[in-house]
């Protein structure tokens, strides 16, 4: 089969790899499309502790299975899945909690496991047992069913911050996942989303989905800004979905007494940041964090898109070819577009 390989850092290649055979516990499936994630990119140049090169990568996919090994009864030849990226182990304690992005081991596709960006993506037992792979309806897309990842990503962060009804909400960083979190929290009950990115461009996309209000905060003080906007008490929940270590302080500073941060995205490795942690203290913030999802996160993401209730088609801006791999990561880096699919 023809994968895109990541050879060595900063190089990835289109070749001809064999195709997966399928043991009796296993699946194939046919790749119709993969989006191109962030954390991607950032494999691409750094690498990670659990992608070992060759490798391939790819882990918001959806396709068709076409070929199952003699002892799988959940799944057939012919269902149209949408895959997500953490897999539970299904064995360790926070597996068995339910909480299989906490795994110790932390498989996911793309990483230990090789992911969609191939015309073939293999499902071995563990994914098949405890992995995110659900059916998505005959009316969904393949486009469709790979956001369902980042989506469920989003649902469990704002699960973790306890969104309620009339809370105002601010979300900093208008890429393609804090944008998702709009139309969630809006699903959720606020009755008011800020939304703040650094350029100004990004911003218009997050009125399109729902934002009440943006913030540019390259040009406006977005501590000041976001105290305005909710007559000077600050917001019941802000996440932070980008990687500046100073949104961690300022995010403290913008929630309002007892209100809920969520630290949604990560921060380079190593990264350290000076925290007013009588901000916590005094205004007795909860503080959470959020790191993929779970399966439960992938199902209903498939659902609120299948069922219309979350237009996911808006936040693809491009598609390439699998041969066209490379230039789809420079797209997804450049920050040009929103969420960028490999159709291999
Ligand atoms: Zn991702
Ligand atoms: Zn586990």
């Amino acid at each position: 089969m023809k994968a895109a390989v990541l050879e060595s850092l900063e190089n990835i290649v289109v070749k001809e790899v064999p195709t997966p055979e399928v043991g009796p516990d296993e699946a194939l499936v046919k790749v119709h499309a993969c989006a191109v994630c962030g954390s991607d990119v950032r494999i691409y140049h750094h690498g990670n502790n659990r992608v070992i090169p060759p490798a391939i990568l790819g882990h918001e996919s959806s396709g068709e299975i076409i070929k199952v090994g003699a002892g799988v009864t959940s799944f057939q030849v012919g269902d149209r899945v949408a895959l997500g990226s953490d897999v539970p182990c299904g064995e360790c304690d926070f597996c068995k909690a339910g909480h299989g992005n906490n795994c110790v081991i932390n498989y996911a596709m793309g990483y230990q496991f090789p992911g969609s960006f191939a015309e073939y993506v293999l499902l071995n037992r563990t994914v098949l047992n405890f992995g995110p792979v659900h059916l998505i309806p005959e009316h969904m897309s393949y486009d469709e069913g790979a956001l369902a990842e980042p989506l469920a990503c989003v649902l469990n962060a704002t699960e973790l911050a306890g969104i309620k009804l009339g809370d105002t909400v601010v979300v900093m960083g208008a890429g393609p996942i804090g944008c998702m979190i709009i139309p969630v929290a809006l699903m959720s009950g606020a009755a008011k989303v800020i939304v703040i990115n650094r350029s100004p461009g990004r911003l218009a996309f997050a009125k399109q989905v729902g934002a009440d209000v943006t913030i540019c905060s390259s040009e406006e003080d977005q501590v000041a800004r976001v105290l305005e906007e909710t007559g000077g008490l600050g917001a019941d929940v802000v996440f932070t979905a980008n990687p500046t270590p100073s949104a961690h302080a300022d995010a403290l500073l913008m929630a309002k007494n007892r209100g809920r941060v969520n630290l949604f995205g990560g921060l380079p490795a190593g990264s350290k940041v000076e925290l007013e942690t009588n901000l916590i203290h005094y205004k007795e913030l909860i503080v959470s964090g959020a790191h993929g999802s779970v399966p439960r996160h992938h199902r209903l993401a498939i659902e609120l898109i299948s069922s219309g209730k979350l237009d996911i088609q808006s936040f693809i801006s491009h598609r390439f070819s699998l041969d066209e791999v490379n230039e789809a990561f420079r797209i997804a880096e450049s920050k040009e577009g929103l969420r960028v699919i490999v159709k291999p």
